[in-house]
């Protein structure tokens, strides 16, 4: 079964062709520099650039897939089962973008559409495998999800295919959020993650200044991250310019440590409360070394296996993921009405 998605959730204009759990092309082309001098994404930045690149994005993807697939009198695209796309949570004008894309080959190439949660992809992405089948394993349901990226902090009960239940997400900032806007304060452009997790790395992941870890003593699995990220604030406007260059890398290793703290903590509540020990973590946060090797350590200590996406592309916003999502969709008959899929800016996990 041969599937074409697109995700415009957020600042990646993404296409892939998949079958099964299988990668056979992708492209995220990335917005990056054209929001970095905001400091964060410009809805209406983000709609014109997919606009620009959404017919290219998807031309490279036929073109690359043909390795595969046999195009059909020269259009790939009469070739493929279905359409799937990303209609919620993100950004509604940039969902826009692929909607309307979606429709359109829908309508042309008279396939059916699979809408996909952005979400429900981000835990797909453990899943996803390359051409060649690799990484290989079956499923054993069920899996605690933890989902950390720019936009979202939550912890997820995969209990099969198709069946979520959401136990817990942040009250306020999400950990990329805050994650994106301590760097900011230390002089790093977006995203953050990257320049904490190295600086945090050089200083050997100490934790000299101990910032607050916002509930990590409750027992909800909820999380809050806008207390750090103000206390973080404050502290740093109160060092001498001096120290605020000198310490970079601790001050940077310590956020990063009471970041993940918290995440740690729920987690080890999460298995307490439901009992569950596979796990499986995605979002943009997933491609953290440290919060995998603590992670790791988690899942060993309770006999727990867990999974993260097997590569790099697949930890931030791309559309492999959600062509696999669809893919369980497809297998289980769930489709979308083409007059009525519409973008779903908040949608989330019941
Ligand atoms: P969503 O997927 O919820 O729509 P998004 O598009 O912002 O949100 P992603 O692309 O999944 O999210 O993730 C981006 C976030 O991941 C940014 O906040 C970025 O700083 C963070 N990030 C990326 N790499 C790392 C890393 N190595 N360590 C920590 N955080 C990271």
């Amino acid at each position: 079964m041969y599937i074409l998605a697109i995700d415009t959730s957020a600042d990646e204009t993404a296409a892939a062709i998949t079958s099964g759990r299988k990668i056979l092309s992708y492209i995220s082309y990335t917005q990056i520099l054209q929001h970095r001098e905001w400091g964060g994404i410009v809805p209406s930045i983000a709609k014109r650039a997919h606009e620009e690149r959404i017919d290219f994005v998807v031309a490279e993807v036929c073109r690359k897939a043909a390795r595969y697939i046999k195009p059909q009198g020269g259009e790939l695209l009469k070739k493929i089962d279905y359409i799937a796309v990303t209609h919620g949570p993100g950004l509604a004008i940039a969902l826009e973008v692929g909607i309307k894309k979606a429709k359109e080959l829908a309508i042309k190439y008279e396939k059916k559409l699979i809408s996909v949660n952005h979400m429900e992809g981000h835990i797909y992405s453990c899943f996803v495998q390359n051409s060649r089948g690799k990484p290989a394993g079956e499923f054993q349901f069920p899996y605690l999800a933890l989902l950390l990226s720019g936009g979202h902090s939550e912890i997820v009960l995969f209990e099969d295919h198709l069946r979520y239940k959401k136990l817990g997400e942040t009250r306020d900032d999400a950990a990329g959020e805050a994650i994106d806007k301590a760097a900011r304060l230390l002089g790093f452009g977006y995203p953050g993650g990257p320049a904490i997790e190295k600086l945090a790395k050089e200083a050997g992941d100490k934790d000299d200044y101990k910032f607050p870890r916002p509930m990590i003593g409750t027992n909800t699995l909820e999380f809050s991250f806008s207390g750090l990220k103000t206390a973080f604030y404050y502290f740093f406007k109160s060092l001498p310019d001096e120290e605020k260059t000198k310490k970079v890398r601790e001050l940077a290793s310590s956020f990063q440590q009471a970041v993940l703290a918290v995440v740690l903590a729920k987690m080890v509540l999460a298995v307490e409360q439901t009992g569950v020990k596979n796990i499986v973590v995605g979002g943009g946060v997933s491609a953290n070394h440290r919060l995998r090797s603590q992670l790791r350590a988690l899942a060993k200590k309770v006999n727990g296996r867990i999974f993260f996406p097997p590569y790099p592309f697949l930890t931030g916003d791309n559309a492999a993921m959600i062509g696999v999502a669809a893919y369980y969709k497809a297998q289980a008959n769930v489709f979308a009405d083409l007059n009525l899929l519409d973008r779903i800016p908040r949608l989330s996990f019941a």
